[in-house]
C-alpha cells in the first residue's frame, strides 16, 4: 500500500477492458463512459502491461477467448504477480457454462458476465466491485498507517524491518536503523495543549515524508517516537540525520521551536534482529538526551556524538 494511498481516493476510478474484438471494446466501453477512466487492451499481453503501468486499473473487464494468451492465463498471470494481485477481475465472455464460470472464479475473478452484455448489469457489478475494492484497501491502509500522522504504523515497521533485515544477512546489504525522539514534547502539550501537540506531530510527519527518500521508510513508533529505516551505511545515515535534525529545529510547527534525538545504528549479519537494533538505537538516544538533547547519536562499540548544535538544551531552557 502505497504513501498515496488518500490522494488516490480523489481521482476517478480506472477501469480496464481487455477484448480483442474491436466492437466489443466499444460496446462495454459505451456503458462505463463518463464513469469511469476507461482503458483498453486488445490482447492478453498488453493487459499485462498496462495493468502494471500508472494509472493502475481499479478492474479489469477480462475477455476469455483471445488468441495468443488467453483470458484465464492472463487472470492466473495477474494473480501471481503481488503488483496486479489484488485488483479484482470480472470475466466478460461468451462462454456460458457451468465449467466455464466455475474455472473463471476459481481463477480468482470476484464476477463472471455473459455476453451479450445488459449495460445496467455491468454497470452495477462494476460499481459493487469497486467500492468493495476501495473498502478492503482502506482497511489495508488503516491496518497499516498511524492515524494521526498517516505514516507506516509499528505494525508495518516490525514486518518491513525484519524483511530488510533478512536481506541484510543473505546479501549483505546495508542499513542504518534510526530512532528519531522528540525532546520535551510534553512541555508542548502542557503549555499549549493536546491538540497544538497533535499538529505538531503532523507537521513532523510531513518533514520527514518529505526529506526521507521512497525506498526509505519511515514510521511512527508511538507517541512522539519515529523509526527511520536507511538503506545506506553508518556514515551516511549521520549526515542525512544531521540534515534532517537542523530542519527539524528550523521547522517552528505552530510556530514552536521542536528538536529531537536521534539514535542510529547500522544493522549487520551479526546483529540483524529488530528489537535488538532497536534497543541499541535506543540507547543513542537515551546518550544524545543527557548529552543536552537535538543531536545525533551513533551507536557502535561506542556511542560517538557527531554533532554539537551551538544551543545546548540546558542553555535554550535558561533562555525560557
Ligand atoms: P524527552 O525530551 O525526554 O523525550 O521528553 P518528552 O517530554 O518528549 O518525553 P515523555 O516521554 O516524558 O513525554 C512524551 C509525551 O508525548 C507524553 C505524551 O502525552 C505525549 N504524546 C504521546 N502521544 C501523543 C499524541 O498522539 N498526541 C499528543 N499531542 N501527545 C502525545
Ligand atoms: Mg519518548
Ligand atoms: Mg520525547
Amino acid at each position: 500500500m502505497s504513501r498515496e494511498w488518500a490522494a488516490k481516493m480523489m481521482e476517478p476510478f480506472t477501469v480496464l477492458i481487455v477484448d480483442d474484438v474491436r466492437t466489443n471494446l466499444l460496446v462495454i466501453g459505451q456503458c462505463l463512459k463518463g464513469l469511469y477512466n476507461v482503458r483498453e487492451a486488445t490482447s492478453g499481453a498488453q493487459c499485462l502491461k498496462l495493468a502494471r503501468s500508472e494509472p493502475q486499473p481499479d478492474l479489469i473487464l477480462l475477455d476469455v477467448v483471445m488468441p495468443d494468451l488467453d483470458g484465464y492465463q492472463v487472470c492466473k498471470a495477474l494473480k501471481s504477480d503481488p503488483m496486479t494481485a489484488e485488483i479484482p477481475i470480472i470475466f466478460v465472455t461468451g462462454r456460458d457454462t457451468d465449467e466455464d464460470e466455475q474455472r473463471g472464479l476459481q481463477l480468482g475473478a470476484v464476477d463472471y458476465i455473459t455476453k451479450p452484455i445488459r449495460p445496467a448489469i455491468v454497470r452495477a457489478r462494476v460499481s459493487a466491485h469497486i467500492q468493495l475494492k476501495q473498502q478492503r484497501d482502506r482497511l489495508q491502509f488503516m491496518a497499516l498507517h498511524d492515524q494521526l500522522t498517516g505514516l507506516y504504523n509499528r505494525h508495518f515497521l516490525v514486518e518491513t524491518a525484519s524483511q530488510r533485515l533478512a536481506r541484510v544477512v543473505r546479501h549483505r546489504t546495508p542499513m542504518t536503523v534510526v530512532l528519531l525522539d522528540i525532546d520535551h514534547f510534553k512541555k508542548i502539550n502542557d503549555n499549549h495543549g493536546h491538540l497544538t501537540g497533535d499538529k505538531v506531530l503532523i507537521a513532523i510527519a510531513k518533514l520527514l515524508n518529505a526529506n526521507i527518500r521512497k525506498e526509505d521508510v519511515v514510521a511512527r513508533l508511538g507517541g512522539e517516537e519515529f523509526v527511520i529505516l536507511l538503506d545506506c551505511g553508518l556514515d551516511i545515515a549521520a549526515q542525512k540525520m544531521e540534515n534532517l535534525r537542523g530542519l527539524l529545529e528550523s521547522m517552528q510547527p505552530e510556530g514552536l521551536k521542536v528538536t529531537g534525538s536521534f539514535g542510529l545504528v547500522e544493522a549487520s549479519p551479526f546483529n540483524a534482529d529488530f528489537s535488538h537494533l532497536l534497543v541499541m538505537a535506543d540507547d543513542g538516544v537515551y546518550r544524545a538526551k543527557s548529552q543536552g538533547r537535538n543531536r545525533v547519536v551513533c551507536c557502535r562499540a561506542e556511542a560517538t556524538v557527531i554533532n554539537k548544535p551551538k544551543h545546548t538544551d540546558q542553555q535554550r531552557q535558561q533562555e525560557g
